[in-house]
């Protein structure tokens, strides 16, 4: 009979995932000028200093985005690669 190596998989010590509040936000990607979706664990926290590390869905590179404003950190005005 065949049973599979992997049952499920467990999150360590704390919430269980689906008691986890997650919160989305948007930002402008310096590298493809496409708006993309944030997600990150817990709420976004207000103040021009506070940025999350996330994977961009449209280049797959790590950002530093201020979720309240958007901003990303270290983007420059100008325009998106390949236009
Ligand atoms: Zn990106």
């Amino acid at each position: 009979m065949f049973r599979p190596a992997l049952i499920c998989i467990k999150r360590g010590r704390g919430t269980p995932f689906h008691k986890i509040q997650m919160a989305t936000f948007l930002y402008k990607c310096p590298v493809t000028g496409h708006n993309v979706q944030g997600l990150i664990e817990g709420e976004v926290k207000q103040g021009a200093d506070v940025h999350e590390a996330v994977v961009c869905l449209a280049c797959r590179q790590t950002h530093l985005v201020n979720p309240s404003t958007g901003a990303v950190l270290g983007a420059r005005d100008r325009p998106p690669r390949g236009r």
